[in-house]
């Protein structure tokens, strides 16, 4: 599929890009139904205004925004979120219990990003990041429904990318909103863009500072245990190979453990690692038939292999 600004992927649901450092790196989706909508995830705040010319292209009232739900409180998937409240007026912000007061008080949030991206450089990547009033944030429990003028959305805890994470089960669509859960498959490794014989192809997201690889095997499992038949991703897009997907996710996060272990307790573990997770993806693609240099796999996934390395090295030292 051939990604613009705005995607219809059918029954009611559309995928925003929301433009986070490049095209096709970032989705956040609206989900309409007679008349009301639900956003899934929120991109940065630099995307709000975006979000709010598709609700107007639309003809969606802003009243009309029944619910904000970002699966986690990581800033391409929550950093709007305040910004998005202050504009639609009857939204509730649905958060899993170990986010909510992050977005009630941001503070712990800037700081932590702060010290990433610094100060100026988080309000250039990431735009402002606003507090929701506390009254307004619904903190979840596993398998509370929320109603989208009567259709059913479905939260389950997500743990296994990050402790406070959660997915949407919509049943109109028999797809997940996955969040970061179902891992990163970007359209440039797609067969109909490399040639490769695999329609999508996927890498796990082993960001700092929670990744729990048994804990995301149990949640892949509770995933297909309600036999899906597509995923919306965060990065990015819808995918509906899920069954082979789930297999290939899993046989990758085996092996980062490996990898892990192998590397991660040498001098130089970051290098080595992320030279591995690098090796790893670039033999991938290549058994697969990807016309895809070393060049262009360390392109596409160069924000992730830097994540990822330092997601498992904090993992190996602190929880393995
Ligand atoms: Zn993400």
């Amino acid at each position: 599929m051939q990604y613009q600004e705005f995607t219809d992927l059918g029954h009611g649901i559309t995928c925003i890009d929301t433009m986070q450092h490049r095209a096709g790196l970032a989705a956040c989706y609206l989900i309409e139904h007679q008349g009301h909508a639900a956003l899934i995830d929120t991109g940065h705040s630099l995307c709000t205004p975006r979000i709010l010319a598709l609700l107007e292209q639309k003809g969606i009232a802003l009243k009309d925004v029944d619910y904000v739900m970002p699966t986690h409180v990581h800033l391409d998937h929550a950093g709007g979120a305040g910004n998005l409240m202050q504009a639609l007026p009857n939204a509730k912000l649905i958060m899993h219990p170990r986010g909510a007061r992050h977005m009630a008080d941001p503070s712990k949030l800037i700081a932590g990003a702060t010290a990433v991206y610094g100060a100026e450089g988080l309000k250039q990547q990431f735009g402002e990041i606003l507090a929701t009033d506390a009254e307004r944030i619904i903190s979840i429990e596993d398998g509370d429904s929320f109603s989208l003028a009567g259709r059913q959305l479905e939260i389950r805890d997500t743990p296994g990318h990050a402790k406070h994470h959660y997915a949407v089960w919509d049943a109109v669509s028999r797809g997940w909103f996955t969040g970061d859960t179902f891992g990163i498959s970007y359209r440039e490794t797609d067969a109909t863009a490399c040639g490769s014989t695999q329609q999508h192809y996927l890498i796990p997201t082993s960001t700092p500072v929670q990744f729990d690889p048994e804990a995301w095997n149990n949640t892949i499992d509770m995933l297909m245990s309600y036999k899906p038949e597509r995923m919306f991703l965060t990065h990015f897009g819808m995918v509906e190979d899920v069954a082979s997907l789930s297999i290939e996710l899993k046989r990758k996060l085996h092996e980062y453990v490996l990898l892990t272990r192998r590397h991660g307790l040498a001098e130089n573990a970051h290098t080595l690692l992320k030279g591995a997770l690098k090796q790893l993806h670039t033999d991938d693609l290549a058994r697969l038939g990807a016309q895809l240099s070393a060049e262009q796999v360390e392109q596409i996934y160069a924000v992730d292999l830097e994540l990822n390395t330092q997601g498992l090295l904090f993992w190996l030292e602190h929880a393995a």
